[in-house]
């Protein structure tokens, strides 16, 4: 027995993810999304799995930097841009792109010496109502990034969408088309779709796209598997059982007697709990894959372990493989049990598991 709980992190079933996105999308370039420890699966290590993407997306400066650390060549986009002066700074010195989406933020270019000439992202609000410019600034703000002393090397635009997701919204169409009324023959490059933009709307795809959860192998709508999107999910959350007894009827398990054996029963234990970035809230009968079986969670999860019912399985010991999600048994499923999205599960992995990359 190697490590009781491991995220095994396919690296093939990512670069097939970025293929399958890609054949979506043909003729727009695209931005790996690596934010957040590249959604729980190790940022240098999800990079250095994609040496075809074209760029790679981060939230944050510090994200950037590692990636260029490591030895990331590929343009990196800063999703939510610079805040001071040292900050400006230190992204031109490191090559970043930054997006733009306050006028502070203008203001920082407009103060900067430095020789640097930035590749610009404009961000526009067509109805998120969280980053970007409002539609009736954009011609102003626009006019102020060309005026620059040191004008952009080239200005990009983007635009967010808030409920790609869900198919039938209008909202959606009304984002695409005000981007569209804006921006359409400007000559500017530009950007819209997340994942659920790029599989789910034609028009957000754009010369750019910015996908994360689907080159996870995570599909975007909750009604759709990942398999019917060609997608393989990338991270395998994989654990041990750590004892199995047995539990007569009528006796309770775990913490504040949440579940009680309604026969006599067998329970594993197996390795994993909030302290590695299980939910509290998933609840009894939440599935876990024992000997890639289904069987139901039971009681509480708790800081390092959980108890599964396995009265149904033959062959459980100590020492069983176990999947809590990945291949076989979707996040997206768990999340739903959990009352959350997969982003969250996948954000929330701790640095105590180890990520081991195939
Ligand atoms: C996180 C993020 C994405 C990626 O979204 P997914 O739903 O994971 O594909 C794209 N664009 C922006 C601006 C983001 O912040």
């Amino acid at each position: 027995m190697t490590q009781l709980i491991r995220a095994i992190i396919d690296s093939s079933a990512l670069k097939s993810n970025l293929r399958q996105i890609r054949a979506k999308a043909s003729g727009s370039r695209v931005m790996a999304v690596v934010k957040a420890n590249a959604y729980g699966h190790g940022l240098v290590p999800t990079a250095l799995a994609l040496p075809e993407a074209d760029a790679f997306a981060v939230a944050r400066l510090e994200e950037g930097i590692a990636l260029r650390e490591a030895g990331i060549r590929q343009e990196i986009i800063l999703l939510e841009g610079v805040f001071s002066p040292e900050q400006l700074a230190e992204a031109a010195r490191q090559r970043f792109e930054i997006v733009v989406h306050d006028p502070l933020q203008i203001a920082l270019l407009e103060r900067s010496t430095a020789e640097h000439r930035f590749v610009v992202w404009l961000k526009v609000d067509t109805g998120m109502n969280r980053l970007g410019f409002r539609t009736e600034d954009f011609g102003a703000v626009l006019a102020r990034v060309r005026a620059l002393a040191r004008p952009p090397a080239e200005v990009r635009l983007m635009t967010h969408l808030a409920r790609a997701d869900e198919r039938d919204c209008p909202m959606t169409r009304m984002q695409l088309e005000r981007f569209d009324a804006l921006t359409h023959g400007l000559g500017l490059a530009r950007s819209i779709g997340n994942s659920a933009g790029i599989l789910g709307w034609e028009e957000a795809r754009g010369e750019w796209i910015r996908p994360g959860l689907a080159l996870y192998g995570i599909s975007p709508f909750s009604q759709e598997s990942s398999a019917g999107f060609g997608l393989i999910p990338v991270m395998t959350l994989a654990s041990t059982v750590i004892t199995v007894r047995r539990v007569p009827r009528g006796e309770s398990v775990g913490y504040g007697g949440a579940w009680t054996a309604p026969r006599d029963s067998r329970i594993a234990i197996v390795a994993g709990g909030y302290g590695d970035g299980l939910l509290r809230s998933l609840s009894t009968g939440a599935p876990v894959l024992v000997n890639g079986r289904r069987a139901p969670l039971v009681g509480r999860v708790a800081m390092d372990m959980i108890a599964v019912d396995v009265s149904d399985l033959p062959e459980v010991e100590v020492g069983t493989r176990c999947v809590l999600w990945g291949r076989g048994l979707e996040v997206s499923e768990l999340a739903a049990h959990a009352g959350t999205v997969a982003y969250e599960l996948l954000c929330g992995v701790r640095a105590r598991v180890p990520r081991e990359v195939i």
